[in-house]
């Protein structure tokens, strides 16, 4: 198996179908994308030599390139590291390295301004030998100018993606995705999700290094339409104004992008008859918000939840759950993540793994096709996930009589602001760096734009201070932007157990019951 046949086989079926657009404008068929591909995928092997099971990773920006780099890259026999393009360059450099990666396609223009790619000292020595293609040079049309050739075979368990998490201990952890894993959750997505169709267009609102890249295999297999929007990313008027282009739209979003279009199309009244189906996810939906979602855009919203562990693939609930108002228990399904996905089993257990009953709260476990091979050399991380031939996910949630999984906290500690992962850890690591800083500890607090924003509590040595620039300076040198602390709280002491483990659950508590000060 491949997935690149996923592209093989459409184009065959369906040569002329639209395929790509940049903005409104159609930038090649079904032929002419496969075709691309196979001729790429003849310029990694070929001209540049790479062996089978390679890594090819992606640093750019939404752009038409990344759906024929993604099967250029699987129609070669090679793994794909797709990068968030938001990271900070050292964080950059810390997954070129740890992937062990041979080449770099890299994204330019408008997009890109302002992103890790225009500060590549940081990165370009991470790995020796390091190769780098940027998407609109010559090197890239050359490679895009050569000879294709065959899909090349690869075995179910072959590693296709490998997808950066944030990891608990500060550095993040590469995901394996193999071939099986992201087959699974493309077939899943027809009957748990929405029943995508050749005239639809998905649009590439979210980044396509995470969940909505990976959206594209299924729309790929059934012959949709590729939008990437001009803007490279998230902006409300441009969705609808390309909702009412193409019509039949489908898009993920996090919840923080769900409120906003919210709120446009509620200010201007605006027409969004465009949109066939928003897929939200990745973070918490507080009830009001799906609510009035479901008020102002009508009956075009599922939520899945996932984590790059089973990608977008644990639980869906359904667009019929949403609608279904007339149930006894509908807001309490509107709380929930809705019920497993036809792929996966999902449980609730105890700490040692047993299954709990009905209503009762413990952590989530899920088993099933989807779930990833393990941490790419990280067995121990690996072992302490997949135990007992589950994957622990690190979530808290409960399930229902009817099997509608409702979270409750996440034991990891992560914190999800915009629908990006933070993990404390991680902010308080560089925080520590500061001569005046004796100890910290990084919460999120609620936020009605992002969902959650970052907040560290600061105890300073005696009769030392740590000015507000100078920590802010400190996250800029060596952490992405958006997991700057908001705000600093400085305080004489932090709360701790009995084991001198600080109380997260108290600082937040502090931090509500003070008003925010
Ligand atoms: P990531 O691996 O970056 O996709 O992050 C996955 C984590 O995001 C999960 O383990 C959950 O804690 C959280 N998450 C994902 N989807 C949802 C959802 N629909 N509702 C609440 N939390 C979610």
């Amino acid at each position: 198996m491949n997935l690149a046949h996923l592209l093989a086989r459409t184009a065959r079926v369906f040569p002329q179908r639209a395929a790509v657009a940049l903005g409104e404008r159609e930038l090649s068929s079904y032929a002419e994308l496969a075709g691309r591909a196979a001729v790429i995928a003849g310029g990694l092997r070929g001209r540049l030599g790479l062996p089978v099971g390679a890594r090819v990773a992606l640093l750019m920006a939404n752009c038409p390139q990344y759906l024929e780099l993604l099967f250029a890259i699987w129609h070669a026999g090679l793994v794909v590291v797709p990068i968030n393009h938001k990271l900070h360059p050292r964080e950059v450099a810390f997954i070129l390295e740890n992937s062990a990666t041979s080449l770099l396609f890299v994204g330019t223009g408008q997009a890109a301004a302002g992103t890790a790619e225009h500060d590549p000292g940081l990165w370009r020595d991470s790995v020796p030998g390091l190769r780098i293609v940027a998407v609109d040079d010559a090197d890239y049309r050359q490679l895009a100018g050569g000879q294709a050739i065959t899909v090349t075979p690869r075995a179910p368990d072959d590693l296709a993606w490998l997808f950066y998490t944030s990891g608990t201990t500060g550095r993040p952890k590469g995901v394996m995705l193999s071939q099986r894993n992201l087959l699974a959750m493309t077939l899943s997505y027809l009957p748990d999700v929405d029943q995508a169709m050749p005239s639809d267009s998905i649009l590439y609102a979210a980044p396509m290094s995470h969940g909505a890249g990976m959206y594209s295999l299924v729309h790929v297999l059934v012959g949709a339409r590729h939008v990437v929007p001009a803007s490279g990313g998230f902006d409300p008027q441009e969705i609808l104004v390309l909702a009412r282009h193409f019509g039949q739209v489908s898009l993920f979003a996090a919840p923080t992008m769900v409120r906003r279009l919210v709120d446009q199309v509620a200010e201007q009244a605006a027409d969004c008859s465009g949109i066939k189906t928003i897929v939200y996810g990745g973070g918490p939906m507080y009830l009001a918000d799906i609510r009035r979602a479901l008020e102002v855009l009508g009956n075009r919203l599922v939520q899945i939840y996932g984590q790059g562990e089973s990608p977008m693939t644990i639980t869906a609930l359904a667009r019929r759950h949403l609608a279904d108002r007339g149930h006894a228990r509908h807001l309490e399904r509107l709380a929930s993540v809705g019920v497993a996905h036809s792929v996966v089993e999902v449980i609730v257990a105890d700490a040692d793994g047993r299954p709990l009953p009905v209503g009762e709260s413990g952590e989530v476990l899920v088993r099933g096709d989807t779930v990833m091979q393990g941490y790419w050399r990280n067995p121990e991380a690996t072992a302490a996930t997949l135990r007992g031939g589950w994957l622990h996910t690190g979530d808290l949630g409960s399930l229902d009589a009817d099997g509608f999984l409702t979270l409750k906290d996440r034991s990891k500690d992560v914190i999800i602001s915009g629908g990006s992962n933070i993990y404390p850890r991680e902010v308080e690591e560089v925080l520590l760096r500061h001569t005046a800083v004796a100890e910290v500890s990084v919460v999120g607090r609620p936020s009605t734009e992002w969902g959650e924003e970052v907040v560290a509590f600061i105890v300073c040595r005696p009769g030392a201070s740590a000015p507000r620039e100078e920590l802010d300076h400190l996250c800029l040198e060596s952490i992405a932007r958006f997991k700057r602390p908001k705000d600093y709280v400085f305080v004489a002491e932090l709360p701790k157990n009995n084991y001198g483990k600080v109380l997260k659950i108290e600082l937040r508590r502090r931090w509500s019951e003070s008003g925010g000060n």
